[in-house]
């Protein structure tokens, strides 16, 4: 590559502090706080054409020198050395733009990943993308709530002494942050379980407490290889809807029924195909053959109760108890991992857990995790890729977005915002520029429903709504590029219509 020919034009514009690149990108920091304008970016390209090179600007703006902390710019381009493969770049890359989960979260504003001076496995999130990410965690606490579960509170970090026992410092001391300070170790979690423990142990527990059910939304860090990192689907940061579920080994059975059919409502509502496979006992399993056995035949039963198509995979069990996977298929056909429901002797043994049974003996409880969603990044990324970013009603950021045509209706306009955001609706008015700039901007923006208002619907009293292009509540069977229907709707029906969708997670 002709990097150095590269620096050496950018030198015109402004001294190269810095440069560096992500994939095929390159990009290069200039000791300007003057923003690049589009005749840099021409008159660049057509240098290097001149010279049989080809070079493309792909964006620009301003970044934080990490030396000096000064503002500086940054210029982001790919460069080849024939055109074909600049030309075959292109269509790639247009077409890669509009799934591609972490452009999207850029174009809507919903998250972004500054390497540069916070890391390339922590993700920011924006106002609307936490909009997104709340309305998941409000959907696993209907869904806890069903299922009996008590939400808990945990810390980021604890001592290296509860990793040791948990067995964490040994095994899987390669993806945690460790470190010391003032003569004592110390690790951010990596998991959640070792820290339920310490409430479950906090008083002594009977037959009669069983099954206990703790959840957490936390946040937890695993250092992932940093080539392996990639948006907010693989990160060092992430936020689990993770499930400990302390029970006897009878009790196995009934509660991994009631996660299974739980969890299908979940996939139910995204319209997500899924697959089962369960995990038996390995060579190196730990705990008694009458446990392994109690356990794998509490799994099966409860796949069979919900009569559910499943693979067995011999031997891949954890060592510390036989599992269930569960896989969804988006709608490129990729197969993603979500559910797991793990059952564990393993910690119970460390950590001593224990309860008195009817007969006044202490016994071990088993634990049985879980996660629904998995990583709720994760589980974003999947969902922005398989929809190109048009969410269903009751998890777009923007609900609607109202446009008058012009400034006559601009206060019709605005009540009808008013009226809907004090209803909860997430409604928002756009009334500068074109009208036809503003239903770009909406569709950019992933909007879910535009409502364009004038003369007309001011006299009528209605809201003609158009849902953009081919936006379904069945994230699956989303078509893309069919355009969205136009249909008029009396003011009052609209907003009721409207509420009902949210929430019902119905389609509008
Ligand atoms: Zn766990």
């Amino acid at each position: 590559m002709f990097c150095m020919e590269i620096k050496n034009e950018l030198e015109s514009i402004g001294k190269v502090l810095n440069s560096g690149h992500r994939e095929e990108q390159l990009w290069f920091d200039l000791d300007t706080t003057t923003p690049l304008t589009k005749e840099n970016y021409i008159s660049l390209e057509k240098k290097f054409e001149a010279k049989k090179k080809f070079v493309k600007v792909i964006n620009a703006g301003s970044a934080l020198d990490k030396e000096s902390g000064k503002e500086v710019q940054r210029i982001w381009l790919v460069a080849f050395d024939n055109k074909k493969d600049l030309d075959k770049w292109t269509v790639d890359y247009s077409e890669r733009m509009t799934r591609d989960h972490r452009f999207i979260g850029e174009q809507c504003d919903w998250f972004h990943i500054q390497e540069d001076i916070v890391g390339q496995g922590l993700p920011l999130f924006h106002p609307k993308g936490m909009i997104i990410k709340n309305k998941l965690i409000e959907l696993m606490r209907e869904v806890n709530g069903k299922l009996g579960c008590e939400e808990v509170g945990t810390p980021h970090i604890a001592k290296a002494t509860l990793w040791k026992m948990s067995g964490h410092y040994k095994h899987y001391r390669d993806k945690m942050f460790i470190w010391e300070q003032e003569g004592e170790e110390w690790g951010i979690k990596a998991m959640n379980c070792p820290l339920h423990i310490q409430i479950y142990r906090f008083k002594p527990r009977s037959y009669k407490d069983l099954p206990i059910r703790y959840a957490e939304f936390a946040m937890d860090y695993r250092k992932e290889q940093s080539g392996e990192l990639h948006g907010i689907s693989r990160t060092w940061a992430f936020t689990q809807d993770d499930h400990h579920f302390i029970v006897t080994p009878e009790q196995i059975q009934e509660e991994v029924i009631k996660i299974i059919k739980a969890s299908q409502k979940v996939y139910a509502l995204f319209g997500f195909e899924y697959k089962i496979k369960l995990a038996t006992k390995p060579d190196n399993a730990m705990g008694s053959q009458e446990f392994w056995d109690k356990a794998e035949k509490g799994l099966k039963e409860a796949l069979k109760e919900v009569k559910v198509e499943y693979e067995i995979e011999e031997g891949d069990g954890s060592f510390y108890g036989p599992k269930i996977d569960v896989y969804v298929k988006d709608n490129m056909a990729r197969w993603w991992q979500l559910t797991t429901i793990q059952t564990d002797f393993f910690m119970p043994e460390n950590f001593k857990m224990s309860y008195v049974d009817t007969e006044g003996k202490h016994q071990r409880p088993v634990m049985v995790h879980f996660a629904v969603l998995g990583s709720l990044e994760r589980f974003m990324s999947v969902i922005i890729e398989s929809s190109k970013g048009r969410l269903p009603l009751w998890l777009s950021p923007e609900q609607l977005r109202v446009l008058p045509i012009n400034d006559d209706q601009k206060e019709y306009a605005q009540n009808l915002v008013n009226d809907l955001r004090a209803s909860g609706i997430r409604a928002a008015i756009d009334s500068e520029g074109t009208l036809n700039k503003r239903i770009r901007n909406a569709e950019l923006n992933k909007v879910a429903l535009i409502a364009v208002v004038g003369k007309r619907e001011v006299e009528n009293e209605t809201v003609s709504v158009r849902t953009h292009k081919g936006i379904q509540m069945n994230i699956q069977k989303t078509k893309t590029g069919i355009k969205g229907k136009t249909i008029d709707y009396p003011k009052q029906d609209f907003k009721e219509k409207l509420l009902l969708a949210d929430m019902e997670r119905s389609e509008f």
